[in-house]
């Protein structure tokens, strides 16, 4: 680190824009945010500022020192070619001096390519007879109602899994379910609800030890165009376990098999301990014609999962063997293996019954996912699941079912033709899985739950209540539907981590020694007291922030004193700013993967009545949505998306995608919309398409390289050519007064505004001229009228250093009248993506009001940062100070700070650290970095770095 500083410090000093923490003043401020702390009313806080608050943290050892020589490198005057294109720019030399690792950001550095084939583990075998065995509901979304819960079923050296929706990594993080251990996944459909987690899982397997990991998954054959997408950002090594099975869906009904010859169980796994087989389900519409079905559309086809136990053998008797005239050894091998020995003594036939107890069918346990009425004509009808029906007469094998799951929607599970499938079953056990508002009450994520509690509770302006917290009791106690009582047969409503044991025989049932109990929030808040007393006091501290009248009067004098504290005057961009103007919602604001206390990046722009935007958008992102707003809140806001912008390819930013858009897409289903505006990088393109194959996420994209500051400015000059130009169609122009009719045939008409011969040809050839402006204009027409509409002026994307198509954006806000009738400049919020520091990000933050900046290491390990395209705290205040910008708010903190990142108070007068779900409403940025010291206060028992956490950092394509 002072390497680094006293390089900056030289160049900033000699500019003219010197940064003031940079200057000789920085030494009398070294506790800027004590000294700002204005005397109380309360006694007992002078005992709170005289104290070390903030415990001092040993810095990490930077390592690895020898990989780094290297990419310092590249760092030393090598940067110019690539990222250097303005050579007027006076902070080029500082980015230098920065460094960064180029062959990451121009995507030569796949280490993880040269893996041929990612291994499975090989496991020990199993002893069929004394292994433990249990189905358990891991309860992923059963919260958020985001998504498909997870059942495993458990045996000593092997873990199955079911279902992998967004979530999954985190809640087996949370409750210590050990990823490496799954051997195999299997989907019951294939769609964003039931595997919107596979993408994170297969990366973090592939990070796991040296080697990385491998997981065999099953799925109907739709599977194969997730996987076809997935390609876009997970290496094929990680995916060469993935297994299909049934018919390909086709469009063309001439190409589509016999679906009857489907119709038989298909075995996918059978050893020593479980048969796993499949039985396919598709709409019963889709088979009318003779068997032959007109179209099997993607995502139709459904699996009910037949999971059986092999049967125990009886006891053998080895004195009835010996009666029947029989002598140990291979006679009475063969007999225990269920062969007739001949008996040479008695000239008898001697059957095993003769000798053995009867044996013991082993278990049975279905899992059952019927997604529509036209699904369940279809199950109802089933032949091939006749032997496991109890009344059903005429068995081959006569088969008990034990348990069975389902995954089905509640409203088919209450529909009467469903329940009176489900009493065909007899005595099993039945378990309902399917969404429940019921489990809403208990959060999945108990760790980070409590974290967001005590947020909560000492500062509620940036941490309201969670969705959950302040639901109704009447919402709560929603009545236990149809099933239950109801019915003859044994059901009950799943819980998150029940279980039901298979094995030891003894113990077969129900086991609901492992739910959780409801998180009581007074307990928390109550051990908060106990553990740190003095928040007490903060609590009401920050209230006093909240509610004083502005500047004390101490404040004002201070800012006398020190010059660079008027760098804290209020911008003129917030002058008298309303409440409902903007709120920022930091959803995810940790690298990588999700972890136990912060998942991966997302941000909420929320413009409330006028919608809002998101900015990257990991895994898990609905899921955190509903927990910041509620299962409805969270709808209406994914229904108010103007656009979702996605800053590059990597895992971490995108992979909740999917799911967003699908949700939006139901939500809006017979309400008249257009496709939802996804701006991402071009390798985010391919991604999307492919995987539209699959479902339909109705959305729009459009490359960010259209909307670089070069490419909108070409796009308005050929609008405006475009305008001139005489031609029917442009009558049709007025913003926001086009419908969707005269909007599609204005399409047509400005995409041969570009062609060949046509007046704006000459775009095509001007360099730097953005990509298929022909195809990007009409969405880029679109995007400017949903942005004015949403008051804001303009959304633009700039290259940032990281990997290729790697972005930063920046959103500003219309112009706005002040309560004196004068004209003032709208809001500007920039955010960093993942990146290096790197002069288009320092030139696109000048005089932001925000500047949102990835932050993955500490100071002290700016080699990580280099070797991997990064910043670290300190770097991302520089930028900040180097732009001028108002605000900075730190994110995308490395895993391994699990509760809050190692960070120097020291600098951080502007600065605001972010957590999940942390909520900053654009009038309450004045008091922001104020807050800091006393956030900090609530992990001072539990500054922990997590080491092991970077084994898996090092998967060069996820984070
Ligand atoms: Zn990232
Ligand atoms: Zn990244």
């Amino acid at each position: 680190m002072p390497c680094m500083f006293s390089n900056l410090r030289l160049l900033f000093s000699s500019s003219a824009t010197a940064s003031p923490f940079l200057s000789p003043l920085k030494l009398r401020l070294r506790r800027p945010s004590s000294s700002s702390v204005p005397p109380l009313p309360l006694a007992p806080l002078s005992s709170l500022r005289s104290r070390p608050l903030f415990t001092v943290f040993a810095a990490v050892e930077p390592r690895r020192r020898r990989r780094l020589r290297h990419s310092q490198d590249f760092a030393r005057g090598r940067s110019r070619r690539t990222f250097a294109d303005d050579p007027g720019r006076d902070k080029e030399a500082l980015m230098e001096g920065a460094g960064f690792n180029r062959k990451r950001a121009e995507g030569r550095d796949r280490s993880d390519g040269s893996r041929k084939e990612l291994q499975l583990k090989k496991r020990p075998k199993a002893n069929p007879v004394s292994t433990i065995s249990y189905v358990q509901i891991l309860g992923t979304g059963m919260d958020t109602q985001d998504t498909s819960p997870s059942v495993l079923l458990f045996f000593d050296h092997q873990r199955f899994i079911f279902n992998a929706g967004e979530g999954l990594q985190r809640f087996c993080t949370e409750h210590k379910i050990k990823l490496s251990k799954i051997d195999h996944i299997f989907l019951s459909r294939v769609c964003s609800e039931t595997s919107g987690g596979l993408p994170g899982l297969l990366l973090t397997l592939a990070g796991i030890g040296d080697e990385g990991m491998s997981v065999n998954i099953w799925g109907p054959s739709d599977l194969k165009y997730l996987v076809d997408a997935m390609k876009s950002f997970i290496p094929n090594a990680a995916m060469v376990h993935t297994k299909s099975f049934g018919p390909a869906p086709s469009s063309d009904a001439a190409a589509v098999p016999d679906l009857n010859q489907f119709a038989d169980p298909i075995i996918l796994v059978d050893d020593d301990v479980v048969k796993i087989s499949a039985v396919l389900l598709w709409p019963e519409d889709s088979g009318q014609n003779n068997g032959v079905h007109s179209a099997m559309r993607p995502g139709d086809m459904s699996v009910v999962y037949v999971c059986e136990l092999p049967e125990l053998k009886g006891k053998f008797h080895p004195e009835r063997a010996k009666e029947k005239g029989l002598k140990p050894g291979p006679e009475y091998r063969e007999l225990q293996l269920g062969k007739s020995v001949f008996s040479k003594r008695l000239n008898i036939m001697v059957h095993p019954s003769d000798v053995m107890d009867p044996s013991i069918p082993g278990p049975v346990v279905l899992l059952v996912d019927c997604p529509t009425q036209s699904h369940l004509q279809r199950l109802s009808s089933l032949g091939s699941l006749n032997d496991y029906y109890a009344e059903f007469l005429g068995k081959e094998t006569p088969k008990t079912v034990t348990c069975v799951i389902h995954l089905s929607p509640a409203s088919i599970v209450s529909s009467p033709d469903y329940t009176n499938w489900m009493k065909r079953f007899g005595s099993a056990q039945h378990i309902i899985a399917g969404h429940e508002m019921k489990n809403i009450e208990i959060p999945i994520l108990g760790s980070s739950s409590r974290i967001a509690a005590r947020l909560n509770y000492l500062c509620p302006q940036l941490f309201p209540a969670s969705g959950f917290w302040s639901l109704k009791q009447s919402c709560l106690s929603a009545p236990d539907s149809a099933h239950g009582t109801s019915l003859s047969c044994q059901s009950i409503s799943a819980e998150n981590l029940l279980k039901f044991t298979l094995r030891p025989r003894d113990k077969i049932g129900l086991d609901r020694y492992y739910i959780p109990n409801k998180m009581a929030h007074s307990n928390i808040i109550d051990e908060l007291h106990t553990e740190i007393p003095e928040i007490v006091e903060a609590a009401q501290y920050i209230h006093h922030l909240w509610n004083g009248t502005g500047e004390t009067g101490e404040e004002r004098s201070l800012m006398q004193e020190e010059p660079w504290l008027s760098e804290n005057k209020l911008p003129n961009c917030l002058e008298n700013i309303r409440r409902d103007d903007l709120e920022i919602v930091l959803l995810g604001t940790g690298s990588s993967q999700p972890s136990k206390y912060r998942n991966v990046s997302s941000i909420y722009i929320n413009l409330f009545a006028k919608g809002g935007l998101l900015l990257d958008c990991g895994e898990g992102t609905l899921g955190q949505m509903k927990r910041r707003f509620g299962v409805g809140g969270a709808d209406d806001a994914v229904k108010g998306l103007i656009c979702i912008w996605i800053s590059h390819i990597h895992a971490d930013h995108h992979s909740g995608l999917a799911r967003i858009l699908a949700q939006r897409r139901d939500l809006l289903k017979g309400v008249p919309h257009e496709p939802l505006l996804v701006i991402g990088p071009r390798q985010l393109k391919r991604y999307l398409e492919a995987y539209q194959r699959l479902e339909d996420l109705d959305m729009q994209f459009l490359d960010c390289r259209n909307t670089t500051e070069a490419s909108l400015n070409v796009f308005e000059e050929a609008s405006e050519l475009s305008m001139n130009r005489p031609s029917p169609e442009s009558s049709n122009s007025h913003d926001g007064l086009t419908n969707v009719t005269n909007r599609s045939s204005k399409n047509v008409a400005d995409s041969t505004l570009f062609a060949r011969g046509a007046p704006m040809q000459s775009f095509w050839k001007r360099p730097g001229s953005p990509p298929d402006i022909s195809v990007a204009f009409p969405v880029l027409q679109n995007m400017k009228k949903m942005l004015k509409e949403a008051g804001l002026e303009a959304l633009v994307s700039f290259p940032v250093v990281h990997c290729p198509q790697a972005y930063g954006v920046v959103l500003k806000a219309s112009q706005r009248l002040n309560s004196d009738g004068k004209l003032i400049e709208g809001w500007k919020i920039v955010y960093s993506g993942d990146t290096r520091p790197c002069p288009e990000l320092t030139e696109a933050s000048r005089g932001a009001t925000v500047l949102i900046h990835e932050a993955t290491f500490e100071d002290s390990m700016v080699d990580e940062a280099i070797a991997r395209n990064h910043s670290t705290t300190e770097e991302a205040i520089q930028v900040g100070a180097a732009a001028g910008v108002y605000r900075i708010i730190l994110t995308h903190f490395s895993q391994r700070y699990p509760k809050i990142p190692v960070f120097d108070e020291a600098h951080m007068h502007k600065t605001c650290i972010a957590f999940d779900l942390m909520s900053i409403n654009i009038a309450d940025l004045p008091v922001l970095p104020r807050v800091l010291p006393y956030l900090k206060m609530l992990f001072r028992n539990e500054m922990i770095v997590d080491e092991s956490d970077d084994a898996r950092d090092s998967v060069s394509v996820a984070s």
